[in-house]
This record gives C-alpha cells, structure tokens and sequence, in this order.
C-alpha cells in the first residue's frame, strides 16, 4: 500500500503538466546550441497553422542537425518551395520527426539522395526509404541547417508527429527547453455584434475595445455597454527571453462570469483541418490590416479539432440591465499568462456607427454550386467554396474580370475560364491567364489550354487577365567565364530568372550526360557542386535549358577546363 502511495507520488506532478501523454526524456534537442524560436507551433499563418517550431540558427548556415532518437528514415524530400530539403525519421515510440529548410543532408544521406536524383534525373525528388533501409542513431548528425524551400532566413523548421495519424504535435510537450518567462502580451480587442438586435458601443459592426495594462501585469478594458449576442477577438502573441520574435500562443481561455466559454490549445491538430484558420482569425480584418484577431467565438463551418470546451459556441448573450464579467486568458505553454478583464453592461443603445451591407445582383449561397458567365470568362464555385453567403462582386472590364476581392477566403478551389477564341492563333502558345496583384501587376498562374479556352483553378478571388510572355529566360554564368581553366573551383554557379510567365524547368548537361544543379528560386541561383562527379575529361561541354511557363526557351553553352 505504501509503495503504491509513493508511485502515485512521483507519477502525479508528470500527470499534471503533460496534457496528452508525450514522452518528456527520450528525445534530444536537433541542436546543440540554445533554443530560440522564431515561430511556434499553431502560430497563426497564411491559410495554416504552424506544424512545428522554428529554430534560430544564430543568422548562419551550416549547423549541425542531430536525429533526436534513434530511428529510420522514412521519407527525403526536395522542393523548391515548402520544406526545401527535409528529412522525416520515423522512432520505435511512434513519434516521426521532421528538420526542414536544410542546406544539404549527412554524407551518407547526400551520397542515397544523389544517387536517386541522377537516377531520377531531377533536383526536386521525393524518397520513402524501405524501413530500417537508413537507420540512424540518437545524437548521429543527419543534415546542416539551411534556408532552402520557403524560408526567409536561416532557421531549422522542426516537428515531431504522430508516426500514424500523421498528426502534427507541438514539440515543446517533449521536454525541448526553450528560456521562457515572459507573459503572452494583448496588442487588441474587438467586440463583434452576432445577433440580428445586437448592439456594442453604439455599433453594428465590430469595433474595437480600448484597454490598459494594470500595475499587477493584468489588463483591464473599458466598460462595454451592449445587448443581444456578442462575441470577443483578440490579437494576441507570445515573447519568450532571448529573442524579440512576436510568435504565437500556446493556449486561449474565455470566462463569462467564471464559466468556461472557450478553450483552444495547440497540442496538436491535423493537415486536413489547418486551412480552417480562416474560420478562427477574423479574414476580412487580416486581409486589409494584415493583423490576425483571433475569435473566441465560432462561426458555422468552423471545423476546426482545437477546442478542448466550447460553450454557446463561445457567444455571449446579453441582457438588458445585467452585468458581466468577461475573462480571456492567453498561455504559453511554459505556463506564462496574461489575462484581460472586460467589463459589459447590459444596455439598449441607439446605432451611431452602422454597418453598411453592399448587395450586389449575384448572391452565393456557399452550400451550394455557384456558376457565373462574365461574357469572355466563366466561374464555377463548387459547393462549400466558402464558409459563408455573401453578396459576390464581379464585374468584367475592358480585357480583365474581377471577382469580388482578396477579402473573402475560399476553402476550395474554383475555376476560371477563358474564351480564347478571339486570340490570334500565333499568340497563343505565349498566352497565359494570370492574377493582378494590387497594384496591377501580372503574376502567372497554372494555365490549362484547349481549344477556344484557358482554365486556372485557384483558391484567390481578385482580378484576372490573360496576359503574354514573349521573352525568354535569362541564363548568365555568376562565378565562371566560357573556357576558363576552373580546376580549384568548388562550385559553378548560373543565374537564371525569367521576367513575367516564370521558370517552368531547368536541364543541365555536361559533356552529353544530365548534371545536377540546385536551383534555388530566392537567389535565382542554379549551382553544381564539384564533388558530385569525377570529370573523366579535360575540356567540358556545358550546355543549360531554360524554360519559362509558357515554353520560351533559352540555351546556354559554355566550355571550361579542369584537371
Ligand atoms: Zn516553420
């Protein structure tokens, strides 16, 4: 009895601070330096949350990147874009873990990769290694870090996941140590009016609630008067010591009179639900002032997995002459919260700030298959594009359509098609539909052509032209000149970039025979590394193709000498 008691004892404070069951001691950090994040797991982002952690990599390249348990590679893969060079490593506890945005692979890796890539005669590859075929152990170094992919600086995108689910989870339940003692800071409160009656501070719409920060650290808003149903959004981030990122929370409460409303966290959630952040952050707001409100009430079509408690879908009901306490706490996940009080009072007040409701002859109604003739360009909306109906706004210009604008976000793709028939047969091949950004600019996208029309599927309202590219791609060498002796070189590098449709492929030969060149679209830089192959001849034949989206094709030939 007493040596249960004792087990209890020592079981209990684990029970208490791991809300799932994540083995805390069994994984290293991918690191030896200090943990310093620049993004958090659940942070909010474009069109998803963040799957993992980013770690800082002290602005450099190179760092060593360990396996944080023993485990076997499952899946490698290289793009252009999203993770750049990633790495996945299955462990025998059932967690996957993934280092993403890497500057090259351990040699052992580098050597399986290249053999599959001149295999595969491409770059970009993707890998599923048979089991057990690349076992690594814990602490074996596997990668560099790098800023390849969708990266904006060195950093290690980092995440560990369900081996099964595939379900990513935050990395931080596993016992990584980040130096956190800072409170999770407000930066905004909104009230937003739910019901047809409903009224906050004089207003229809939402508006925003002034607030100040006490003496004791908390934060205290100013009275709200309102009646019907209201809800609340903040935006909110996290700090933690050593760096002045803004990144994201780990967890939301809402209180109304001491009652839990709404309880978000983020210790876990799967790909198939994450474009559903359009549903929690106030789109609209984001889309003109690109600051993300974080609502603590849920909409319809919300189908999001992160809400431990949701109460009257977190909407508050307030009546005539009564007051109420609202509560919202944010949490980071070392156990620093803030907590913001407001105040409201039930109170009938007439609407100075009213909401203005444009309609327009097209209504969508979102559950249902939307199609729409523009004269020379159609829209198909299937069903459950968007989370909402709403008056859509399309007008057909001179050569351009515009539908609605960028501040309504689709959850699927639709399409557009175009009526090409009044193009010349010559420019066709050089056309190509593409999406005006503000300020008018054209920027390709995937064109499918047929006869007598183009199609583009694309989750982006916004304008739309047909647009044409008569200029082939760029190709100039960056460090070389043509039959220079290039013996002590390490590197050749091309600089390749294309002024409107965009590179569509790359093929690079040496002396006949496929060569393989890393292209990284940031620096429009395509680079071959010496050591990949022994050069059985003197005098090298290099021959580069480029390709834009529409099929202009540039050739470049150079020769140069090695020993
Ligand atoms: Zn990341």
């Amino acid at each position: 009895m007493r040596r249960a008691i004792s087990v209890l004892l020592i079981l209990m404070p684990l029970l208490v601070f791991c809300q799932g069951s994540y083995p805390e001691d069994t994984f290293r950090s991918p690191l030896d330096i200090p943990l310093i994040l620049a993004g958090t797991f659940g942070e909010l982002r474009s069109n998803h949350f963040h799957s993992g952690i980013d770690i800082k990599t002290q602005q450099r390249q190179g760092l060593p990147i360990y396996a944080i348990g023993e485990g076997t590679v499952t899946r490698i893969k290289i793009s252009h874009w999203g993770y750049g060079k990633a790495i996945y490593i299955a462990h025998p506890n059932g967690y996957t873990s993934v280092y993403a945005h890497l500057q090259k692979f351990s040699p052992e890796i580098e050597s399986y990769i290249k053999k599959v890539q001149y295999d595969k005669k491409s770059f970009e590859i993707e890998v599923f290694p048979d089991y057990g075929e690349l076992k690594v152990a814990k602490d074996a170094i596997i990668a560099y870090s790098g800023n390849t992919g969708g990266s904006s600086g060195p950093h290690l995108h980092f995440e560990i996941r369900s081996s099964l689910s595939e379900k990513p989870t935050n990395p931080l339940l596993y016992g990584l140590e980040v130096r956190d003692a800072t409170n999770p800071t407000f930066q905004g409160l909104y009230a937003y009016p739910l019901s047809e009656n409903a009224v906050v501070n004089k207003s229809n719409q939402k508006i925003q609630i002034p607030f100040s920060r006490q003496k004791d650290g908390s934060y205290l808003a100013e009275s709200v008067n309102a009646i019907g149903t209201i809800g609340f959004g903040v935006a909110a981030y996290d700090r933690q010591d050593l760096a002045a990122n803004q990144n994201g929370l780990f967890a939301l409460e809402q209180k109304v009179n001491g009652k839990v409303y709404t309880e978000i966290d983020f210790e876990n959630f799967s790909f198939s639900e994450t474009r559903y952040i359009n549903t929690l952050i106030d789109y609209e707001h984001f889309a003109k002032y690109k600051r993300r409100i974080q609502r603590c009430f849920k909409v319809p079509r919300n189908e999001l997995s992160i809400y431990n408690t949701i109460y009257n879908e977190g909407k508050i009901a307030v009546r005539e002459g009564l007051s109420y306490t609202v509560e919202i706490q944010i949490k980071d996940l070392s156990g620093n919260i803030s907590t913001l009080l407001i105040p409201v009072e039930g109170k009938q007040e007439s609407i100075v700030n009213k909401k203005n409701s444009t309609k327009t002859p097209s209504y969508i109604i979102a559950s249902k298959p939307n199609n729409f003739d523009l004269g020379f360009a159609k829209v198909y909306f299937p069903s459950d594009t968007f989370y909402e109906d709403f008056y859509i706004d399309l007008k057909n210009g001179q050569d351009t359509v515009t539908i609605h604008n960028n501040r309504i976000p689709a959850h699927k793709n639709f399409t557009i098609s175009f009526d090409t028939s009044k193009i010349p047969e010559e420019e066709i091949r050089q056309a190509f539909i593409a999406r005006l950004d503000n300020k008018r600019r054209p920027n390709y996208v995937k064109t499918y052509k047929r006869s007598g029309t183009f199609t583009t599927r694309t989750r982006n309202l916004g304008m739309y032209t047909i647009a044409k590219d008569t200029i082939a791609p760029i190709v100039r060498p960056k460090n070389f000149k043509s039959k220079q002796w290039l013996t002590n070189y390490r590197y050749l590098s091309i600089y390749i970039a294309d002024d409107l449709s965009g590179i569509n492929t790359y093929k690079a030969t040496l002396n006949g025979e496929w060569l393989l060149m890393e292209y990284e679209p940031k620096t429009k830089t395509l680079t071959y590394n010496f050591d990949d192959k022994i050069l059985d001849k003197k005098q090298c034949e290099l021959e580069v193709v480029v390709t834009d989206n529409v099929g202009n094709s540039t050739t470049f030939t150079s020769s140069f000498y090695r020993n």
